[in-house]
């Protein structure tokens, strides 16, 4: 670990990473490395988790090259030095803000989408002129390897590495000097890191999870509200951090909403979505023994079956469901959808203000004062109304928690400025040095009075 950090310092401040044109050399290479590799990367998806081809081009490199396309269009431009106006109090001179890399980036990544949480900080990081070193998550073991083999075989270890391991290896690499984390993962694990990070006062970015709801009020579009709730909920097996946890729905349209998911589901993935090539899989047997028990049978509307050995869990609505119900208790992180009746958007509003603050909320409704009143009122990381997930897909939109479900962000401009330190420069003149501030102070502050008139 010592060794690859030092050799990143030393990279970083041979100055290469300055030249905007060595970042999107380094930019280009990397998208060709992915063009090049996608089948062994579809490859190593199905392996750790069946991840459906569809979903693995759509949200794993898509997402990449729509973002690195985006930064290598604009890297120019952010990064040009900004004069700014200059104070009166310190006539004659010029401002501007430098935009500067912070140095060593770790990134550290989930098992999720573990292709595209790993490498979209990544490129953030490189388009701002800094060293990357990635840590993939263990839990998908094939692209994890997959991962540091493309990395480690084409770039230079002091511009670009990846280190595989385990939460050892990442705290190992967190007791080096490094210039900024970028952490995705657990709330928990997040705690962590923040800690370890502290000692060394490094700075930080935590994309983190938790509970996000979408509410559909009697203004809605119930059909379409079905089908993008059952999309954004079962896509990746609802191994999703901004996936829909569970929905509130106005108790009049309750039953008539879970039917119509219920159709949705099996619209997708047919009567017995096991035989699907469109459903992925849990990702390991912990994951899939936690899930289990969170489904009680006596709650089960639709759905409900499971097979341990393929890790396999069926897509499954659950009603009759409260706060107190373990389903409700932590992220659920997997195909299980509870599906929760109220009365009156206030009395949840309220309810909501006083839980944790989610990743995402999504509002299904066409009335546009229940649209201002939610968006006003209630914090969460980002969302959008009358859809799910699809916010993630526009790189103008930064991306990022609040609260619980972390803080700081990412994707395209948002993505520079996280990994940019933005240093001020004030340049003086020589050839004129007025006397005020300086002491002895007597009659000066007279003037300087004054003089504050006109600032
Ligand atoms: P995790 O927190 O278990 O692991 C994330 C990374 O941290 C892995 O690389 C792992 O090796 C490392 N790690 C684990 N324990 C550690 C420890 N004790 N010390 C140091 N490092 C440690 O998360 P996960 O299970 O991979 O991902 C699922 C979670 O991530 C969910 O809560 C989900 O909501 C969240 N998530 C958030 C986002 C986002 O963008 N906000 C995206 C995907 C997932």
């Amino acid at each position: 670990m010592k060794q690859v950090v030092k050799k990143q310092q030393q990279f970083f401040y041979s100055g290469k990473t300055l030249d905007i044109s060595f970042r999107k050399k380094q930019l280009q290479k990397l998208r060709n490395i992915l063009t090049e590799n996608e089948d062994e990367i579809y490859t190593a998806l199905a392996e750790d988790f069946q991840k459906p081809l569809f979903e693995s081009f759509a949200t794993e490199l898509l997402v990449l090259y729509q973002e690195i396309d985006h930064l290598l269009a604009n890297i120019d431009h952010w990064a040009k030095t900004k004069k700014v106006k200059s104070s009166f109090l310190n006539f004659p001179s010029k401002s501007y803000i430098k935009p500067q890399p912070y140095g060593v980036v770790l990134v550290i990544a989930p098992w999720n989408y573990p292709v595209q949480l790993a490498l979209n900080p990544a490129v953030g990081a490189i388009a701002s002129g800094n060293t990357v070193i990635l840590k993939p998550s263990e839990n998908a073991p094939h692209t994890s390897e997959l991962l540091a083999k493309l990395i480690n075989n084409n770039f230079d270890s002091g511009f670009f590495h990846a280190v595989e391991g385990d939460a050892k290896t990442t705290q190992s690499l967190l007791s080096e000097p490094l210039d900024y984390i970028f952490f995705t993962g657990s709330t928990h694990v997040g705690k962590i890191i923040m800690k370890l990070a502290a000692d060394q006062l490094t700075p930080l970015t935590l994309e983190l999870g938790g509970k996000s709801p979408a509410i559909v009020d009697t203004s809605a579009d119930l059909s379409l509200a079905a089908k993008r709730i059952a999309w954004g909920k079962f896509i990746n097996a609802g191994q999703t951090c901004v996936s829909p946890d569970y929905v509130y729905v106005h108790a009049s349209m309750h039953m008539q909403l879970c039917r119509l998911i219920q159709k949705e589901i099996r619209g997708f993935y047919g009567d017995d979505p096991s035989q699907s090539d469109d459903f992925a899989r849990i990702i390991n047997d912990k994951h899939f023994s936690r899930l289990t028990n969170l489904i009680n049978p006596n709650k089960v509307f639709y759905g409900g079956n499971t097979d341990a050995e393929s890790r396999y869990i069926e897509p499954t609505i659950m009603t009759q469901v409260s706060w107190d119900d373990p389903v409700m208790q932590e992220e659920i992180f997997g195909p299980i959808l509870p599906i929760l009746p109220f009365d009156y958007l206030d009395e949840i509003i309220s309810t909501l203000q006083n839980k944790s603050k989610p990743l995402a909320l999504y509002l299904f409704s066409t009335d546009k004062n229940n649209q201002k009143k939610v968006m006003r009122n209630l914090q969460f990381g980002g969302g959008c109304i009358n859809d799910t997930v699809a916010h993630l897909g526009n790189t103008e939109l930064p991306f990022g928690g609040i609260g619980n479900s972390g803080f700081g962000g990412y994707h395209g401009k948002t993505s520079f400025d996280t990994f940019t330190h933005s240093k001020s420069i004030m340049k003086k003149s020589n050839w004129l040095d007025i006397p005020l501030r300086y002491p002895p102070y007597k009659g000066n502050l007279k003037w300087l009075k004054k003089l504050t008139k006109f600032l």
